[in-house]
C-alpha cells in the first residue's frame, strides 16, 4: 500500500480508503472486506449517514463488530454528517451523537460536513455549523473537520475562508471531473489552504466500468487489453500527487482485492504523456455524447423558483452517456430537485450564452426522473 501526506495532519494516509456504504448487510462478508482492507494497509474507513434510520443503524453495526478485536486503533473514522439533516447548530451535535452510538466510539477521527453548496452553505455558516463543529473538536467528540463539496471554485473559496480548522475536503473526482465540481482548480486551492483532499467516487460510482459506449470503447482502443477500466480510472487519479485518498466504495472482497493490488503500484505521476491524452480522447468522446451542451458555467442561475438549472442537466447528460437513469434518478430524487416549480419566465433562457433551449429540456429530464 502507498501512503500519502495528510494535509496539515502529520499523518500518512492509505492511498486507498474504503467507503463503506455498498458494504454487502451480512455481518461475516462486510466483516471479512472491512478487516482485509486493514490487514493490507488501508487506514481511512469513511461511513455515510444513511437516510433511513433503520439502515444507517444496521450499516453501523456491521462496522461496529468489524472494528472489535484490536481493528478500530488501526484505522481512522470519517464519519459524514449530511447537511439535509443539519438545519440548526444543534442539529450538528444530535447527528454526531446519532454516528457515534451507532458506531459504537466515543470519538470520530473526522467528522465531515456535506455536501456543502452555494445554497445551503450561507444558511449553515449563518446558523453558527463551525462554531459548533469547533466545540465538538475542543472537546473531543470529532479529532479533526472537513466537509464533502459540490459546488464551483467561488464557493469552496468562501467556504475555506470561513474556518481555519478545515482539515479536510472531500470531493468527487474521476477523469470525468477535471472541470468542474470543483475542478482541478478547487482541488488546487484546497491543497493550497493546507488540506487534504479526499477522493469519492473514483469510477463514478461505477459508471466508468459498467457500460462502455461504443465511441468511448474505441477511444480507448487496445489500451483496455492492458488494463482494466477500473484500473485506468484508479490510476488517472492516484496520478495525481494533489489527492490524499481515494475512497472506494466496494461490495465484494474481490473488489476490494483488486483495488489494493492498484495501490500498490499505481504512484503519484505515474501515467506518462500519452497515457494522459488518451484519457483526455476517452474523456471528448463521453462529452461528445451530452444531449443538453450545457457546461455548468452557472450564467442561467440563481432562478427565481429555486432551481438549479445546470445540475439537473448535469444529471440528464450523465443518464445518457452513462445509459443510468437508475443512478441519475436516485440523485435527482435525493437532491430534491422539482421542475413542477418552473413557471417557464425565462429569465434562465435570456441568460444562457449558449442559447439553449433550457425550459424544453427542463422538461425532458422531467419526463425521465419524475415520470
Ligand atoms: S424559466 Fe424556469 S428554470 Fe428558468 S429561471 Fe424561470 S422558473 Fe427558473
Ligand atoms: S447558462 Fe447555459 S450553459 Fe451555463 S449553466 Fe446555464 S444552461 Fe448551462
Amino acid at each position: 500500500m502507498q501512503y500519502r501526506n495528510f494535509g496539515k495532519l502529520d499523518w500518512q494516509v492509505s492511498a486507498l480508503g474504503l467507503g463503506t456504504a455498498r458494504l454487502p448487510r451480512d455481518e461475516g462478508e462486510s466483516s471479512a472486506i472491512i478487516r482485509y482492507a486493514i490487514d493490507h494497509g488501508v487506514n481511512y474507513l469513511d461511513v455515510p449517514y444513511l437516510r433511513d434510520a433503520g439502515e444507517r443503524e444496521a450499516l453501523s453495526r456491521l462496522i461496529s463488530s468489524a472494528l472489535g478485536g484490536g481493528y478500530r486503533q488501526r484505522v481512522k473514522i470519517a464519519a459524514a454528517l449530511p447537511v439535509q439533516s443539519i438545519g440548526s447548530s444543534v442539529d450538528f451535535d444530535r447527528c454526531l451523537k446519532e454516528q457515534l452510538e451507532c458506531l459504537g466510539v466515543e470519538s470520530a477521527d473526522f467528522a465531515i460536513i456535506g455536501w456543502l453548496d452555494r445554497q445551503n452553505w450561507p444558511g449553515l455558516h449563518e446558523a453558527g455549523i463551525i462554531s459548533r463543529a469547533e466545540s465538538a473538536m475542543a472537546d473531543g467528540r470529532v479529532g479533526a473537520l472537513g466537509f464533502s463539496f459540490h459546488d464551483d471554485y467561488q464557493t469552496l473559496r468562501d467556504i475555506l475562508n470561513a474556518c481555519d480548522n478545515w482539515t479536510l475536503c472531500q470531493v468527487k473526482y474521476s477523469y470525468m471531473d477535471v472541470d468542474h465540481h470543483p475542478g482541478v482548480g478547487g482541488i488546487r486551492l484546497a491543497t493550497d489552504k493546507g488540506l487534504a483532499v479526499v477522493v469519492s467516487e473514483p469510477l463514478k460510482g461505477g459508471r466508468l466500468v459498467n457500460k462502455l459506449p461504443g465511441s468511448v470503447a474505441e477511444a480507448w482502443g487496445d489500451a483496455l487489453r492492458e488494463r482494466s477500466l477500473a484500473e485506468w480510472g484508479l490510476r488517472w487519479v492516484w496520478h495525481h500527487p494533489e489527492i490524499a485518498t481515494a475512497v472506494s466504495d466496494v461490495s465484494t472482497l474481490e473488489q476490494l482485492e483488486e483495488n489494493i493490488t492498484l495501490a500498490d503500484v499505481a504512484p503519484a505521476g505515474g501515467l506518462g504523456v500519452p497515457e494522459q491524452l488518451l484519457v483526455n480522447r476517452v474523456r471528448d468522446a463521453y462529452q461528445a455524447l451530452k444531449p443538453v451542451t450545457c457546461t455548468t458555467c452557472r450564467g442561467c442561475m440563481p432562478c427565481p423558483r429555486g432551481i438549479d438549472v445546470p445540475r439537473i442537466f448535469e444529471l440528464y447528460n450523465d443518464a445518457v452517456i452513462y445509459d443510468d437513469i437508475e443512478t441519475a434518478r436516485a440523485i435527482y430524487r435525493e437532491e430534491g430537485h422539482g421542475i413542477e416549480r418552473c413557471n417557464e419566465c425565462g429569465l434562465c433562457e435570456k441568460a444562457c450564452g449558449r442559447n439553449i433551449s433550457i425550459i424544453d429540456w427542463l422538461k425532458k429530464a422531467g419526463k425521465l426522473f419524475e415520470d
